[in-house]
């Protein structure tokens, strides 16, 4: 029983990560997805640098 909660628990972890993190650059002000290309988000417009 013990066993099984934890593999839920794991799957779960393992879902929210993939959905959480699309990209390892997310818009430091509004916190979107963004491409290592960008020089400005997509979303808020900002430029980063
Ligand atoms: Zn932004």
């Amino acid at each position: 029983m013990l066993g099984t909660q934890r593999r839920r628990r794991r799957d779960l972890r393992d879902e929210r990560a993939s959905v959480q993190a699309p990209d390892d650059l997310p818009c430091p002000w509004c916190l979107a997805p963004t491409l290592e290309t960008d020089s400005r988000c997509p979303n808020c417009g900002q430029r980063f640098g």
